[in-house]
């Protein structure tokens, strides 16, 4: 084992996508002496979003990064959970801690966009950062890994790592096809925003009949709401992946027939201009490294929005990745050390979706019934219990900075 010295080269890395992973990567890197250079296919940070989590180990990366105080600002204190019957009838309302096992005081919920922007603000005078551009290509033969931009530019790094989401480009160019990987948890889901005319307010309300759900989250008290329809399928949609027009004909038909207010909410997607469809999966993969190049966040272990631990495993990931470099100078033993100690943390947060953690999206009578029940349970019960797997993971320290 070796640290990098003073008098050491810097090594140069290529993290790409600006997501999660990737600039909590830069900024462990860069802290460890490394030059890193983020690539982002996007032409800018995307501000708002979805909400997301981050819970316990996850939240110790970003205390370490000294970006708590700003995320615990920008936590949304959702009030509550009210779940609907077929016809729009309360069945529960329920403290939203207690749904999603977080703990009062300690997790934190965040919009996508405002953990992403605190991210970036933490590296970017650090970190050089090209947006709107991607890998085109990368040559390994060398020394190094020679990358060729799809804007033409050319670089040799001494690594790269994707970081580049669930659909992982770098992924596939190093592995093969995403289907491979990626495990089909049997549902679809369209995510959109849509007008708040419901007078909602820092809430969620979620309708279910067996096999189809409709959520409306009101992550504020302003006038946008995020609209949410899963869907339970057997097999992947193939043919109306990617396709537009595809996906809306196919979710309008699933819920063509759904009460409450789903109707208006089918409506609006239709016109939505940020549509959002995907199918809920989980890439799991034997190796997550290859060479001179390693995948992290989602392009690795995507454990699937069912588990609500995506943003988690993004970042304890991200600093388990760095850790290893900063700790190993030469980057098999690196690599090798970062699979062995963040692998068990992985496992554990994606067998969630087996283990239960789905049950807001049940496809059985029988099932919907039981949640109902453990729901009303939740009413009386209304202090949440964390989930092991969500604190699994003790980090290691880095050195300190010279
Ligand atoms: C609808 C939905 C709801 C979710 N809800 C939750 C939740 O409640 N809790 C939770 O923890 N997680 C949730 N997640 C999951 C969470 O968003 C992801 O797990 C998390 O964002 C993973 O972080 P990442 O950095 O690995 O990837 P991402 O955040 O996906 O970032 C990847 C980045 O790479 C960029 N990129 C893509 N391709 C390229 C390329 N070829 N070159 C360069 N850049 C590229 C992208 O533009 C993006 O900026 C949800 C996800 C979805 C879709």
């Amino acid at each position: 084992m070796t640290s990098t010295g003073p008098s050491t080269p810097k090594r140069r890395v290529l993290i790409s996508g600006a997501g999660i992973a990737g600039p909590t990567l830069a900024y462990w890197l860069h802290r460890s002496g490394f030059a890193v250079t983020v690539v982002e296919k996007a032409g800018s940070l995307r501000a708002g979003g979805y909400p997301i989590d981050i819970r316990g180990t996850a939240i110790e990366v970003v205390r370490r990064m000294g970006i708590l105080p700003q995320l615990r600002d920008a936590h949304i204190d959702m009030r509550r959970c009210t779940f609907l019957d077929a016809d729009g009838g309360e069945v529960a309302v329920v403290d939203a801690r207690a749904v999603a096992g977080s703990v009062e005081g300690q997790d934190l919920e965040v919009r996508r966009g405002d953990l992403i922007a605190t991210l970036y603000a933490a590296v970017r005078d650090d970190v050089e950062f090209l947006f709107g551009d991607f890998i085109d290509t990368l040559d390994r033969s060398g020394n190094g890994v020679d990358v060729t931009f799809h804007s033409g530019r050319r670089r040799t790094f001494d690594l790269v790592v994707g970081a580049d989401g669930m659909h992982s480009q770098t992924r596939e160019s190093l592995f093969g096809s995403e289907e491979r990987f990626h495990r089909y948890l049997g549902h679809c889901f369209a995510i959109f925003t849509m007008p708040n005319t419901f007078g909602l307010s820092r809430e969620l309300v979620l309708w279910n009949t067996p096999g189809k759900a409709a959520a409306l989250y009101a992550v504020g008290d302003d006038d946008e709401l995020h609209a949410f329809l899963n869907f339970h399928r057997p097999e992947p949609p193939v043919d109306a992946l990617r396709d537009p027009g595809a996906e809306r004909d196919l979710v309008a038909r699933t819920f063509a027939d759904a009460g409450w207010e789903v109707p208006r909410m089918v409506e609006a997607m239709r016109d939505a201009d940020d549509l959002f469809f995907d199918t809920a999966g989980q890439i799991r993969m034997r190796r997550w490294s290859s060479g001179r190049v390693a995948l992290v966040g989602d392009a690795a272990y995507a454990p699937s929005f069912l588990t609500g631990q995506g943003t988690s495993l993004a970042l304890a990931g991200a600093y388990m990745l760095a850790h290893a470099l900063a700790t190993h100078r030469d980057h098999t033993a690196a690599f090798a050390a970062y699979e062995r100690d963040a692998r068990a943390f992985v496992a554990m947060n994606q067998a969630l979706v087996d283990n239960g953690a789905a049950t807001l999206f049940p496809t059985t009578a029988q099932a919907l019934e039981q949640r109902n029940t453990m729901l009303r349970d939740l009413v009386t019960m209304p202090s949440a219990t964390p989930r092991p797997a969500y604190s699994a993971l003790t980090l290691p320290e880095f050195a300190p900075t010279p």
